[in-house]
Formats: C-alpha cells, structure tokens, sequence
C-alpha cells in the first residue's frame, strides 16, 4: 500500500486542521485539489454516519487512495437535532455563515437559555480501497462537543456557528478561543485523535 492518504475535502481550512491534527510523518497527506478532483460528492444521506461514509466512499473509489472524510454540524436539542446535517446548508444556498447564524438565532428567540442545549458532532470515516489485507475497509469514529446557544454572536475566530457556541466550563465561544485550544475540545479533534491511531495502526500492519 501507498504511504499517500486523501483527505477528502474541497475546503482548505479543513485540509490544514487534518494536517495540523493528525501529524503523521510517514504518510504523505494529499487534498482533492492536490490530485485536481473537483467533482462533488452527493451528501444525501440522514445522517452524519451515513454522509461521512458517501464522502470516503466516493474520493476512495475516485482516487484509489485510502482516504478519510467527514461529516459535522451542529445539533440544537429544543430544535429536534436542527440544523444537522443541513448545519451548511441552513436556511437554503446563498446564504452566509453570519445570515445562517442570525437565522437560527431568530428561530431560537423564545427559547431560554436552561433550554439551548446543543452539540457539535463530527464523524470522520476512512475508507480503504480494495486491498489485499483489507477489502474495502470502512472505519468510522465520532467525536462530540457540547455547549449552549448564546443570545447574541460573540468572539471573531473561527467559522460557521462558532460564535453562537458557548461552552459553559470555558465561559467563552468557541469563536473567542484559538484553533489549538479548540483542537483539544472539538468534535473533530476528538474525533481525530482517535482517528489518528486507527490510521497509523493501517499502515504499520500494512508495511509488516
Ligand atoms: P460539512 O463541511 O458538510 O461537514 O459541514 C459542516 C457545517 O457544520 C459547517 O459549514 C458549519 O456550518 C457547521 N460546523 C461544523 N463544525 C463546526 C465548527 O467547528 N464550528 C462551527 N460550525 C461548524
């Protein structure tokens, strides 16, 4: 097996928190646009699991490559789990993160705050390509983050819902933390360090 995995997103931030996370040495890490894939996986699954999968599936068989991809949004409990996994796509095309957040913020102004519960999932699947040792492997871990809808935006870093994501143990947003502090907290960090061993653990028995 090549010591090359695809990480299967077209978004360059994603790209680098992959990199930056998963620091693995001896395996070299390739994006979609690297190998100039610009075709766009259909996400039509219900859930995280299943569009992680559809993700993996299709850039693995595409590319031939093992590859890792995945599937987040974020889940407000008195919306019955919205956005979810339309959490980019809230409010239909067009619209930006900050639209998409004072939308679900408008959605959600007569729910009080012992009521604004809500989670980040992440699901990360790799997927290994037909293989001697390993037939079309599907590996899939999630990881979760949970916290509160604040009543109004706040802190500047980050993307998407991060400014309305208040974490109580932190009395921050996880838009006014730094990418490494939230690394360690968030449902993809998580997720990817878990990850981070399933993959090392692939190309150690594959290089055997
Ligand atoms: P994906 O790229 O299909 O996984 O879409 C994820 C969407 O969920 C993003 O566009 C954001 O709206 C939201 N999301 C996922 N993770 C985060 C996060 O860490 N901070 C803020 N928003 C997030």
């Amino acid at each position: 097996m090549d010591n090359k995995l695809l990480i299967a997103s077209h978004n360059s931030g994603k790209v680098e928190e992959f990199r930056r996370m998963l620091e693995l040495h001896n395996i070299e890490l390739l994006s979609l646009r690297d190998l100039g894939i610009t075709f766009e996986a259909v996400e039509c699954g219900k859930t995280f699991q299943e569009n992680s999968e559809i993700k993996a599936k299709v850039y693995g068989n595409l590319s031939g490559l093992v590859t890792l991809a995945d599937d987040s949004g974020l889940s407000v409990d008195s919306l019955n789990g919205d956005p979810g996994v339309r959490s980019a796509r809230y409010g239909g095309d067009g619209l930006s993160d900050e639209d998409r957040v004072q939308l679900l913020l408008k959605n959600m102004r007569e729910i009080p705050r012992s009521e604004r519960n809500a989670r980040f999932i992440a699901v990360l699947t790799l997927f290994v390509p037909n293989d001697k040792k390993a037939h079309n492997k599907l590996i899939s871990i999630a990881g979760t983050c949970d916290g509160v809808i604040a009543d109004k935006p706040v802190g500047s870093n980050g993307f998407g819902y991060d400014p309305i994501f208040y974490v109580p143990s932190l009395g921050k947003t996880t838009a006014q933390i730094s990418s490494l502090e939230k690394d360690s907290i968030s449902h993809r960090g998580k997720a990817l360090k878990k990850m981070r061993i399933e993959v090392q653990k692939l190309y150690n028995n594959n290089n055997d």
